[in-house]
């Protein structure tokens, strides 16, 4: 198996289908499987849901040019877990610093919405990105949906680790020891509804910063 599907990845056929309207529509943009953005040998794996379609659809990069990704860098940012500036187009020279983010679903699907056939499809590319990061010591969880598909991928299942805003799960057996944080998804409407604020979004990645700087950089 792989962790990246390929550009004409053919498992989900009505994401398929979407894709190749949005390459007909917009042949400039991206319209392919969004790859995971970052290092392998990084301590932090960040999982959004999936790419938006003016957004990360369009650039190519996970959250870059989607709503969700004007707070998720700022904060990052503050965090050091960036270097660099960020550009809504891409056109930037951000790095990530210890730091990988992917998608549950790699692909853009319509309405924001994937169903749960897809989500389980595109799971063993989550399963893969996970299982080759040596050092991993925190995921970040954005969103129930992503939280669920999360726990899938480490064996767990959301019933034995239920989704809750700013809970963190210590999970000693995978790996060399990994926390999962979670966080509500940082979207337009939970921004803009207040579910979610930038104080509070910065309170998880805070605890992470926290986490990550109380273990050595060399890893257990
Ligand atoms: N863009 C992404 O890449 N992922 C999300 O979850 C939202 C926007």
């Amino acid at each position: 198996m792989t962790d990246s599907p390929g550009r004409d990845c053919a498992l989900c056929p009505r994401l398929v289908d979407f894709r190749l309207e949005a390459r007909a529509k917009e042949p400039g943009w991206h319209n392919a499987p969004v790859p995971t953005l970052g290092d392998a040998s990084a301590r932090l794996l960040i999982v959004g849901l999936a790419p938006g379609m003016r957004g990360a659809n369009r650039t190519g990069r996970p959250f870059t040019g989607d709503w969700a990704g004007d707070l998720l860098f700022e904060t990052l940012g503050d965090l050091g877990f960036t270097s660099g500036t960020y550009d809504e187009n891409g056109d930037d020279d951000l790095q990530l610093v210890d730091t990988r983010i992917t998608n549950a679903v790699r692909c853009v699907p319509p309405q924001n919405k994937p169903t749960p056939a897809e989500i389980k499809t595109c799971r063993t590319f989550l399963d893969e990105t996970i299982a080759a990061m040596p050092r991993l010591k925190a995921i970040v969880a954005l969103g129930r949906i992503s939280h669920d598909s999360v726990t899938r991928a480490l064996g767990e299942g959301p019933s034995r680790l239920p989704f809750a805003h700013g809970r963190e799960f210590a999970l000693p057996q995978i790996g060399g020891g990994v926390t999962l944080f979670d966080s509500y998804h940082c979207s337009r409407y939970n921004t803009n509804t207040g579910v979610l604020t930038p104080k509070m979004f910065h309170a998880v990645f805070a605890r992470v910063r926290a986490l990550l700087d109380g273990v050595s950089a060399g890893g257990v």
